[in-house]
């Protein structure tokens, strides 16, 4: 990567890091994708259950691939192959009693807020209440400058563009803009901000150097 960039991304994530701690929420910084693996696998103890819940960027750097080589931690998975809708909801809701959470947020802001947009609501649910411990791996693209970037980030680019992987039938899926449609398959129906944590601690984000997911 170009260095003024690596200069960049470490600056920033330090001062987005400091931010988070005076919210009661805890960060660290990897230069690269492959670095936040080990470092996250390394947050997840053995006899941990582990919820899953959607992300291309915890997807993209291979998580998922090596929590399955753990035998002695159990991984709640919703989107295993081949599952009815109803086992995948079932899931779903086992997930929020789960002791980790792995995700990621839509955007986060440099004064240390997170943001994030769902359908159905499983992964914002779990990020508020429910998994003792929150770990969400975010790649520096996903920084803004303020809160109104960051929401508009979130609905004129990663809205569209996730719609587009799910092959969902929204406005967006035809020319990549929102329309804020009434579908019955829009991916947009909660808004979660999360401005700090009583329980210090319970949220970790691993900021990451590298453009991971949307
Ligand atoms: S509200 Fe509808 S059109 Fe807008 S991004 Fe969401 S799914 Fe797409």
């Amino acid at each position: 990567m170009d260095k003024n960039q690596v200069s960049w991304n470490e600056k920033v994530a330090q001062g987005i890091i400091e931010n988070l701690e005076k919210r009661r929420m805890a960060g660290s910084y990897a230069e690269t994708g492959a670095q936040a693996l080990e470092e996250v696998l390394a947050m997840v103890p053995d006899g941990a259950t582990v919820f899953r819940c959607g992300s291309i960027t915890t997807t993209g750097i291979g998580l998922w691939k090596r929590l399955a080589d753990r035998p002695k931690v159990k991984v709640i998975d919703p989107y295993l192959h081949g599952l009815a809708r109803e086992e995948s909801f079932q899931l779903r809701r086992q997930g929020l009693g789960a002791d980790i959470m792995i995700s990621s947020c839509n955007a986060i802001t440099l004064d240390g807020r997170l943001i994030s947009l769902d359908g159905l609501g499983n992964r914002v649910a779990a990020m508020m209440f429910g998994p003792e411990k929150v770990i969400l791996v975010v790649g520096m693209n996903k920084v803004c400058a303020d809160l109104d970037s960051a929401i508009s980030r979130v609905k004129h680019y990663a809205a569209p563009l996730n719609a587009i992987r799910l092959g969902v039938e929204t406005a967006c899926t035809h020319d990549g803009l929102c329309r804020d449609c009434r579908s019955p398959q829009r991916i947009c129906n909660m808004w979660t901000i999360m401005e700090g944590h009583q329980l210090q601690g319970r949220i970790h984000v691993k900021l990451v150097g590298e453009n991971l997911g949307y």
